[in-house]
């Protein structure tokens, strides 16, 4: 029955089967280690939920919880996206950027890929990725080009990236780049601002000749990076230096910021030079919105934008992101400490939800640490590690375990 471009579609996402195998496990034996679910719990094995957000939901009126919200998202939270993505840089931003409300930063990735690529064009994805860039693409008849995310050093490897874009520019007239920055999803990668620096040198290069060159940057773990407020937003400032043709979409998450992971609200935030292009940006993407999902939740753009603008329930949510990082932090920090003592080589975990071990054979990893009650993710050449769902006493007990098995299946 189904249609021929359809018959390929199966959503083979580990993270969703073995993580729903994990979680049915755990619930019938508590010592089971479930390290697949990318939301933040806490020590006791609760998932996390910010107070202040359980504050405004009381006060929230009905019409603010439950009536239809415009397609582009209200107002309020418009303005409130822009304070808190730019935060020190908002009166350089505010007119350069406009914000486009989505459900989730899976709705700006979707509606991305919809409108800044021709169907048959490819998109340039990091080698290591959140799998769900694919089946976006697909689901566009779209497809992509992997570029190495690390070099020999472990460092952005941005030569790569070059190579690839300029192979990709004989065969298309456009080219889109997708970054996960910070707490990159799955390394935990962070890039320094230098590295940002020269990325968008190369953006800048690359539109030289009038191609169109477009950023898709996935933010969506931007408030875990250890030093969110300096270095983050820094490297956001950098934005005010794109050409003419460069455009720079942030893909907003409040899954993962506000802990608001099934109300599913985000947001595509657009930067450019060019008032045109931001127009254009508005216009197609409500379209888009209208024709895929009508509207993001207003209860969700509410709680966010009335913490954001609210100075009292803002200092109070801020405490409380900061527990999170920290608490993030110190569970790396064991995990790290660990795998030097028992010989485990990790790629380069600056900070966020999860890290990743190089393998050859993710899959008899995956299947030998389930022996030992220890779920994780198995990915193309590694296995991922969730440390925003395991608890600092489960790291100490799996950590010994992880090395021994990598070594057996050296
Ligand atoms: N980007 C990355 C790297 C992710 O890991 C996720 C979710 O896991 C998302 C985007 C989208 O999250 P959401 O649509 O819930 O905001």
């Amino acid at each position: 029955m189904l249609a021929k471009r359809s018959l390929e579609k199966e959503d083979k996402s580990n993270i969703i089967t073995l993580g729903s195998i994990a979680k049915k496990l755990k619930s019938e034996d508590p010592s089971v280690i479930n390290s697949t679910i990318g939301m933040m719990y806490d020590e006791d094995g609760k998932l996390f939920v910010f107070d202040s957000i359980n504050k405004v939901l009381n006060d929230l009126s009905n019409e603010e919880k439950f009536a239809y919200a415009p397609t582009e998202g209200n107002k309020e939270y418009q303005e409130a996206l822009k304070k808190w993505l730019f935060k020190g840089h908002y009166d350089l931003f505010k007119n350069q950027s406009i914000v486009s409300a989505t459900p989730g930063g899976s709705g700006a990735l979707s509606n991305s890929f919809s409108n800044y690529l021709n169907s048959g064009d490819k998109a340039l994805l990091p080698s290591y990725m959140w799998g769900n860039y694919k089946q976006m693409l697909y689901e566009n008849n779209q497809g992509y080009v992997c570029y190495e995310l690390f070099d020999e050093y472990g460092c952005f490897n941005l030569e790569d990236l070059k190579k690839k874009a300029y192979e990709l520019k004989r065969t298309q007239d456009r080219i889109l780049i997708v970054i996960n920055d910070p707490c990159q999803n799955p390394t935990g990668y962070s890039m320094r601002q230098s590295e940002f620096r020269n990325l968008i040198v190369l953006l800048n290069e690359l539109s030289s000749d009038g191609t169109n060159v477009i950023l898709v940057h996935d933010l969506a773990y931007l408030d875990f990076d250890v030093n969110p407020y300096f270095v983050n937003r820094s490297n956001l400032e950098l934005y005010d230096n794109i050409k003419d043709n460069v455009l720079v979409i942030l893909a907003f998450s409040g899954s993962k910021s506000f802990g608001l992971y099934g109300l599913r609200v985000g947001a595509m935030v657009g930067i450019s030079k060019d008032e045109k292009v931001l127009e254009e940006f508005s216009r197609a993407n409500k379209f888009s919105s209208r024709s895929k999902w009508s509207n993001t939740t207003n209860l969700g753009m509410n709680l966010i934008s009335k913490i954001i603008l609210d100075e009292k329930l803002l200092d109070k949510y801020i405490k409380e992101i900061n527990y999170v990082s920290n608490l993030l932090n110190d569970r790396a920090n064991l995990f790290k400490a660990l795998a030097i003592k028992y010989n485990l080589h990790l790629l380069n975990y600056k900070s966020g939800f999860f890290l990743t071990i190089p393998t050859n054979h993710p899959w008899e990893v995956y299947e030998d640490l389930v022996k030992e009650k220890i779920h994780i993710i198995p990915m193309d050449k590694c296995i991922r590690v969730t440390l925003s769902s395991i608890s600092m006493v489960e790291i100490e007990r799996m950590v010994e375990v992880i090395a021994r098995i990598i070594k057996l299946h050296s």
